[in-house]
């Protein structure tokens, strides 16, 4: 470009503020905020100054690049087929559950009696909706996550002192966040018993005296141990501890309520509490497929407790969480055990009604079985059969750089679109998307 030409094209720049003022920007002022339209603008101004925009299209090209909220976060669909996606932030909240979140977003009475005017339980509603979930329960809590669970819990009970574990259970959940330093961070000491592989009872006792504050059972989430294995039972550890003082706390990882048929070897707070544990911990966004919580469950003095330590104040939870959670509970089957319990032939139907729309456009694929995880640390080792659709590998990018943006899984030279991860009503979403990036000559 020519030095002329350049300046030329640069009187023509509209000004960053008339052009903020257009009134065809009034709604996004509105709804966005000045400076994040501002923002905008700037960039489209900038594609005028480098000759890639008209000036009078400058517009029209901010309405089409203004977000769709004044958050960065964007929808994803989860076509992964891992139904709890850590990265994607794990559970997607049911219907029940948004709604209660709007309706919490204002000034609500989340700690406030409306009949009587003064001060009330914080977050009653959430805590009575588990205690009805789970009556095996004396007491509820709930904090910011699992991990804050089990730090006031180490915290509340054994601070400079001892809490025994097996070594088998000493586990790294992911992206280097490893439980025994967690606990350690408490100024609790962490006691290993037993070995990898096999921990007994008696190992147990054996480790028990003055110094214990409690005997913690971690469940080993995200992996499995095969082969010469054992492990002491909450049922078998509460009988030997039941003359010892000490508090059993189990640490139950996916936050599961009560018993799941299609998930058997997935502990849950019910049946450990109903076993003699004296506390439970969870997460309330696993297989409960609520918004990202911490539950502890158990002997109503120990949940006292923990609600009157000094740090129970740090990770309280905020209206939002407590809404979302009494709806997951209270509400209809969160999307997670939806996802889990769809019938294979369902997803098979669905698949197939993907690729015949996605034939209509001049697009192929084809249906292909696949097999789904749960993730974030539920039910380690266990597929669940599904069913995706596979499409070239060279779409998996634009895919996920689209609007709206699609995450699959690469497998052997495809991309697989697993539909057990997707919610039905985003068949058509995912439709669209796929005939976009396949007419992109991706
Ligand atoms: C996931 C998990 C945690 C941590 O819970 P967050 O809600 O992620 O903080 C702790 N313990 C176990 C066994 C887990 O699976």
């Amino acid at each position: 470009m020519s030095a002329g030409r350049g300046h030329d094209v640069r009187r023509r720049v509209p000004r960053t503020d008339a052009v903020l003022d257009d009134d065809r920007l009034a709604d996004a002022r509105a709804r966005l905020g000045r400076s994040l339209v501002k923002s905008v603008v700037v960039e489209a101004l900038d594609r005028v100054r480098h000759g890639e925009l008209e000036p009078d299209a400058v517009v029209d090209a901010v309405l089409a690049d203004l977000p769709p909220t004044a958050s960065s976060l964007v929808p994803v669909v989860n076509a992964t087929g891992v139904l709890l996606h850590t990265n994607l932030g794990r559970a997607a909240l049911s219907g029940a559950a948004i709604a209660a979140v709007v309706a919490a977003a204002g000034p609500t009475d989340v700690e406030f009696d409306r009949v009587t005017g003064a001060r009330a339980r914080r977050g009653r509603g959430a805590l009575a909706a588990l205690a009805q979930a789970v009556p095996e329960a004396g007491g509820v809590h709930v904090v910011n996550n699992g991990a804050a669970a089990l730090a006031l819990v180490a915290t509340a009970f054994a601070q400079g002192r001892e809490i025994v574990v097996s070594r088998g259970e000493m586990v790294e959940i992911g992206d280097g966040f490893r439980l025994p330093d967690l606990i350690e961070s408490t100024g609790a000491k962490l006691v290993e018993v037993g070995t990898t592989n096999r921990t007994t009872v008696r190992d147990y006792l054996a480790a028990v005296g003055p110094d214990t504050g409690f005997v913690l059972k971690v469940h080993p989430s995200n992996f499995v141990v095969q082969g010469f294995t054992s492990s002491a039972c909450v049922r078998e550890l509460a009988v030997a501890l039941a003359d010892h003082q000490v508090p059993l706390v189990a640490d139950l990882g996916s936050g599961l309520l009560r018993p799941h048929p299609l998930l058997p070897d997935e502990p849950d707070a019910a049946t450990a509490l109903r076993d003699g544990a004296d506390l439970v911990t969870g997460s309330g966004d696993k297989l409960l497929g609520g918004p990202q919580a911490g539950l502890l469950l158990g002997r109503a003095e120990l949940v006292e407790r923990l609600r009157r330590h000094p740090l129970a104040r740090a990770f309280r939870v905020d209206k939002l969480t407590l809404a979302a959670l009494e709806a997951t509970v209270r509400g209809p089957a969160a999307p997670v055990l939806e996802a889990l319990e769809a019938p294979t032939e369902s997803l098979c139907r669905r698949a197939e009604a993907v690729v015949a729309l996605l034939a209509t456009s001049g697009v192929q694929a084809d249906v292909v079985e696949s097999a789904a995880t749960v993730g974030a640390g539920g039910a380690p080792g266990r597929t669940v059969a599904s069913v995706a659709v596979r499409v070239p590998a060279g779409w998996a990018a634009p895919l996920r750089r689209g609007t709206p943006s699609v995450v699959g899984r690469v497998e052997r030279g495809a991309l697989l679109l697993d539909l057990r991860s997707v919610p039905p009503a985003q068949d058509p979403v995912l439709v669209t998307a796929v005939v976009a990036v396949a007419r992109g000559g991706a």
